[in-house]
């Protein structure tokens, strides 16, 4: 196997990541070892690769700082509209090579650490993942954030630091261990603590009702400190900020217990406040109706209305003197976007700030946070709706519970005003849920307390709007939106395919990493051999590069030159890995039977499984990276890949199994997974195996209760796809079997991956919902850090308007 081009080596004959001037690189030579010397304290004799990632990190960092606080002078002077995207899920990944990427500095630091003798992609392999995230709905946000960034808007992400994201995965003896992810142990250069911005939050007490309005009274509070980390957009000068709040106790926690002489206790039990944001809880479209989770999502919401506010209120716009009217300009001021229910919480927090605090009158509070608030849903199934018991409610967040009935008695009151007599709709409208113990359904709060529902795919929309939430856009049509999910053409191809992205970028210019609808004009190349070629050789490369990681990290062989059939996902029963598994297992039984078989097989490429039961992936994400990165997908009519196979045409994909219709006429007469079984010869001899301990032979009954599933509990219907799926993947190994034919195709969906760029979805986030213009602020390139202090010293000091 030839050793593959290091990305070191590919960048240098490339043009896309920035000029390396020598200035330039003299420069970031000279930053290195400064803080080599200064930050890290370390010289070249005892300098670990670890010192060496920081000191770079630093080095790139400081040509964030001086656009940072010029981008925010901006928006101070300039007073925009703000977009808040709230999010108990930020999963950022890793921040260096990016940041590099947006700053135009990639060449230059490629030059500089080439030239201090050491391997760039050596020290970007020290960094720690900021795992803040279970899978795509976290990974949306961070998408989100780059693109707001780079199409100049006036946006922050609010969410929480946990100190320890998503657990690293471990296989032992073939079941999975979970490892604790301590991704701040060596410290994280790309955040700035702000401690002087901290603020309290507050849990349990009562609530107290006085002559001057309603009080919460003889709660316990906890400290929110913001962390705030820079957000560059594409070359274009702007740094928003994302701000992580982690939990702090008071210095007087527990000052009781210190009265009565336990200090030490006292000072140990400060755990207990600070376990708010020590742990990001791991479920994937799941809800858990857990304290500490509850205490997370108000935690983020209580920290950061408080923060809108004061900004708010420092703004050209803001109620100083003239707080009754004052308010009335807020939703022109701030949009707040809710990723999922999980920051619902905001809502009658926003509603108790205007009640409580500012002395707003029902009608006017709640006028304004309509105005204010949008809820994206991310799911329809039932098992991942947010339905938090009364009672918890009550205990930890008194007030918000009043307010939640009283916007619920409003909204009833409404209800049976249009629909007299219909007590079958007030209980299924209803904000809380009666049935089975009182719960606050968060999804109907979110609805009644927003201004735009949407969804997150044409199909998935259509299911919020005329299923799941009939009832709801029955009475407010026009609330409801589609807001097709996208995926950041920097990080999902600049990033992770260098050869690619500058390939194209030889073809059709550069302009495509701002507008990636150009990828359109690649429909012309689709029959140029050399271009076919090219394609096909950047695939074989990354190839080549992957199997040599597999190789080096996990000890694992595999052939760069057959087919890599992909399904990376968090591992759900609805994804339907199991449908995979059983494709796995009958390739193997035709194997079994004819070795020469398996040497048409084994000649293989990259294809993407997006197998789940139509209906229940709402977008999916990992679907369009696949897709901008060449490869072929194999997927049912499920979420976007209804959309990727309209953009390209259904016959440049494998599609196959049943539509919504296939399944909803399949429920009606009843799913019977032992009809399939025994009309299939194919899938009874898998089942059959997995049943009799064929690959368990040490434990036979290993799978039982998997199979028992598949049989008398299968929500989604495996067996009803076996067929079809099992003749879409004939289909595929036919075509790979011409690998121009294959690749023409490829280049087909690279050329209609366009749409699936989240710049796209933010664009229409901007105008159908926050009423904010892309690029309005024309961000001036940084000063000097010198006239950079003296700029903000002159602006905090100018007189407020
Ligand atoms: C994109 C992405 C996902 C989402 O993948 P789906 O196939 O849409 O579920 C999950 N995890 C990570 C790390 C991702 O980058």
């Amino acid at each position: 196997m030839s050793r593959p081009l290091s990305d070191q080596e590919k960048r240098k004959q490339i043009s896309i990541r920035g000029i390396v001037g020598v200035e330039n690189v003299s420069e970031l030579k000279k930053g290195f070892n400064r803080h080599l010397h200064f930050t890290l304290v370390k010289d070249r004799n005892v300098a670990t690769t670890r010192d060496y990632y920081f000191a770079l990190a630093h080095t790139v960092r400081d040509h964030l700082v001086g656009r940072w606080i010029r981008t925010q002078q901006y928006y101070y002077e300039m007073d925009p509209k703000r977009t808040y995207y709230l999010s108990l899920e930020f999963y950022m990944g890793r921040t260096l090579q990016n940041t590099m990427i947006n700053l135009g500095l990639q060449n230059a630091c490629d030059e500089a650490i080439y030239q201090l003798g050491l391997d760039i992609e050596e020290l970007e392999e020290m960094e720690e993942d900021a795992g803040l995230g279970n899978g795509g709905l976290g990974r949306l946000a961070a998408c989100f954030l780059d693109s707001m960034a780079t199409l100049g808007l006036a946006a922050y992400g609010y969410g929480i630091r946990y100190e320890y994201g998503i657990f690293n995965q471990k296989i032992r003896e073939g079941w999975q261990v979970e490892e604790a992810d301590d991704w701040l142990r060596h410290g994280n250069p790309w955040e700035k603590a702000r401690p002087e911005y901290m603020l309290p939050v507050h849990f349990y007490g009562r609530v107290e009702e006085t002559k001057t309005g309603v009080k919460w009274v003889d709660t316990q509070v906890v400290l929110a400190m913001p962390y705030d980390t820079p957000v560059p957009g594409y070359m274009n000068n702007t740094v928003n900020t994302m701000r992580l709040w982690s939990a702090r106790a008071p210095n007087d926690f527990k000052l009781q217990d210190f009265n009565v002489g336990d200090y030490i206790q006292a000072v140990l039990d400060r755990n207990l406040a600070e376990n708010i944001s020590r742990v990001l809880y791991p479920n994937d479209n799941f809800f858990e109706g857990k304290e500490l989770r509850l205490k997370q999502e108000y935690f983020v919401v209580a920290a950061t209305l408080q923060d809108i506010l004061r900004r708010f209120k420092a703004s050209k716009f803001g109620c100083r003197d003239t707080i009754r009217t004052g308010f009335d300009a807020f939703p022109e001021k701030v949009a707040i976007q809710l990723n999922d229910t999980h920051p619902a919480l905001g809502i009658p927090e926003l509603m108790r700030v205007f009640l409580d605090i500012e002395k707003l009158s029902w009608d006017k509070a709640w006028e304004i946070t309509k105005k204010t608030f949008a809820y994206t849903n991310h799911t329809v199934l039932p098992e991942a709706l947010e339905r938090w018991p009364v009672e918890l409610f009550e205990k930890l967040l008194p007030r918000h519970l009043q307010i939640i009935y009283e916007i619920n008695q409003r909204h009833l009151d409404k209800i049976a005003s249009l629909f007299p007599g219909d007590m079958d709709r007030l209980k299924r409208m209803s904000l809380i849920e009666e049935d089975g113990g009182k719960r606050v359904n968060m999804a109907h709060l979110c609805i009644v307390g927003s201004h735009v529902v949407n969804g997150v795919a044409k199909i998935h929309s259509d299911i919020v709007r005329n299923k799941v939430f009939k009832d709801f856009s029955e009475i407010e049509p026009e609330k409801f939106q589609n807001k097709t999910n996208g995926i950041t053409p920097r990080r999902w191809l600049l990033l992770c395919n260098p050869g690619l992205a500058e390939l194209i970028a030889e073809k059709i210019g550069e302009d495509y990493v701002k507008d990636l609808s150009q990828l359109s004009k690649l429909n012309k190349l689709v029959d140029d051999p050399s271009f076919i070629r090219d394609v096909s050789k950047v695939k074989e490369e990354n190839k080549i590069k992957f199997a040599h990681y597999l190789e080096k990290e996990y000890k694992v062989k595999i052939n760069p030159a057959s087919m890599f059939d992909v399904q990376v996902k968090r591992i759900h029963e609805y994804k339907r890995q199991l449908l995979n598994c059983l494709h796995v297992i009958t390739m193997y039984n035709h194997l079994y039977r004819e070795v020469s078989l398996a040497e048409k097989v084994i000649p293989a490429t990259d294809l993407s499984e997006q197998i789940s039961t139509a209906g229940t992936e709402a977008s999916g994400t990992g679907n369009m990276k696949f897709m901008l990165n060449g490869s072929l997908t194999i997927g049912t009519m499920d979420g976007a890949n209804v959309e990727m196979a309209e953009e390209a045409g259904e016959e440049n994909l494998f599609i196959f199994g049943m539509r919504i219709k296939d399944v909803e006429e399949l429920d009606k007469k009843g799913y019977n997974a032992q009809e399939f079984y025994e009309k299939l010869p194919e899938l009874k001899k898998c089942i059959d195996q997995i049943q009799g301990g064929f690959f368990s032979p040490m434990k036979p009954d290993q799978f039982k209760d998997l199979v028992n599933m598949l049989f008398y509990n299968d929500r989604f219907k495996v067996f009803a796809d076996y067929e079809a799926y099992i003749k879409a993947q004939e289909k595929v190994s036919e075509l790979y079997k011409t690998p121009k034919q294959w690749t023409i195709v490829a280049i087909k969906n690279i050329a209609a991956s366009g749409k699936f760029s989240s710049d796209r979805t933010i664009k229409e986030y901007a105008k159908d919902i926050w009423g904010v213009k892309p690029s309005n602020l024309k961000i001036p390139p940084p000063n000097e850090p010198r006239d950079a202090i003296d700029d903000v010293v002159a602006a905090s000091q100018k007189p407020k308007a």
